[in-house]
């Protein structure tokens, strides 16, 4: 298997940052796989893993080798009296794979349509949306330590999965790579229609007793109605997550801010970051070429030409005026790497 040498990163992350790898191989099998991280261990290489760099913010070059998994392959490979266990490659891309699953009449991921990415990254930040995050759909997952190549086996319980949360992203942060994720997928579709949007959705279409095909459809048009298409307008998604508070915290927002938009959790609340940036009076505004998209504000974009020392500006920027506003402090979700 072959690395490429100074390679060019910007058409490898959703929001176009030209940071450049030292090394870059792309493994289509297993085998590619395996004999790369023999050769990373040999050489004492750091490396990176990359999916659909959906996800990452590049602030400098990477001084060894970018990973990026490019083995494909969907299989069901066994199945309950309710369910099919499907297993997927890590290089699959997530949007095909939701879209290969529900024409095959594997139900469980139609929420999850249109988040971009790869198979191998949704356990990393437990991807959701609309209501389901790929912990209510996950069965295990197959990993191989980066610094022995060894293969490990996680069950459900092994990920620990929160909100945007995984063992991944604590205590095995850059340990492992996925290499393949197992789902457990209904037979008989138990659909999640609660959440607003959705709801709407399907009533202008005129739909009351929605097919899974149908909730995929409504999920994508909302979607594409509401976030840049990284194709369009280079972004990485939601750029903050949700900031959980106290009740004494929520009670004080709202004596000044009625409006507050939270969802109550177990010993808190939830609130909406876009909703604190927006009042922060960020939505629509740019610093250069990096701004908070006018029409969802929790959304950082790339207008053109950035570095990731600009995004993290706005970033930084947005932060300080929802802390000196909120007094809450908003937690980046992308991975920020070279700083
Ligand atoms: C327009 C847009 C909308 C989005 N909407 C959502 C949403 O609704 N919900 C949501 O949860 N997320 C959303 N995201 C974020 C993103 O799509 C997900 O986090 C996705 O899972 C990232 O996948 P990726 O392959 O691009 O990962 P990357 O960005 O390449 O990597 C992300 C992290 O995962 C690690 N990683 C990647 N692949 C592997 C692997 N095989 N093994 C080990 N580590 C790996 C990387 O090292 C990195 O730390 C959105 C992003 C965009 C651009």
């Amino acid at each position: 298997m072959r690395f490429l040498e100074n390679f060019l990163l910007t058409d490898r992350n959703t929001l176009k940052l030209p940071s450049r790898a030292r090394f870059f191989a792309a493994p289509e099998t297993r085998d590619e796989l395996h004999s790369l991280l023999n050769t990373v261990t040999a050489r004492n290489l750091p490396v990176m893993v990359l999916g659909g760099g959906s996800n990452v913010v590049f602030a400098g070059d990477f001084q060894g080798l970018v990973l990026q998994p490019a083995m494909r392959g969907i299989r069901c490979i066994g199945e309950t009296a309710g369910h099919y266990l499907v297993e997927a490659e890590a290089g699959e891309p997530w949007p095909d794979f939701v879209q290969y699953c529900l024409a095959r009449n594997w139900y469980g991921l139609e929420n999850l349509s249109l988040i971009p990415g790869t198979v191998g990254a949704a356990p990393i930040q437990n991807i959701g949306a609309y209501g389901v995050e790929i912990t209510d759909r996950l069965h295990s997952l197959t990993a191989l330590e980066l610094a022995t190549g060894r293969v490990r086996e996680f069950s459900h319980a092994d990920c620990r999965f929160g909100y945007r949360e995984s063992v991944f992203k604590q205590d095995l942060r850059d340990r492992y790579i996925i290499a393949r994720v197992r789902f457990l997928l209904q037979k008989k579709p138990v659909l999640k229609t609660a959440y607003a949007d959705i709801q709407q959705e399907l009533a202008v279409r005129g739909i009351d007793a929605p097919t899974p095909q149908q909730v995929a459809t409504a999920v994508i048009a909302i979607r594409t109605r509401k976030l840049p298409s990284p194709a369009v307008l280079a972004n990485a998604g939601s750029f903050f997550k949700n900031p959980v508070v106290s009740v004494a915290v929520l009670d004080e927002i709202k004596s000044r801010f009625p409006d507050v938009i939270a969802y109550p959790q177990a010993d808190g609340a939830k609130l909406a970051a876009g909703w604190l940036i927006e009042k922060a009076g960020w939505k629509g505004r740019s610093i250069g070429p990096v701004g908070a998209y006018e029409k969802q504000a929790l959304v950082l974009v790339n207008h053109g030409g950035a570095t990731g020392a600009d995004v993290i500006a706005v970033a930084s920027a947005i932060q300080q005026a929802v802390t000196s506003m909120f007094g809450v402090q908003l937690e980046m979700e992308p991975r920020i790497y070279g700083i």
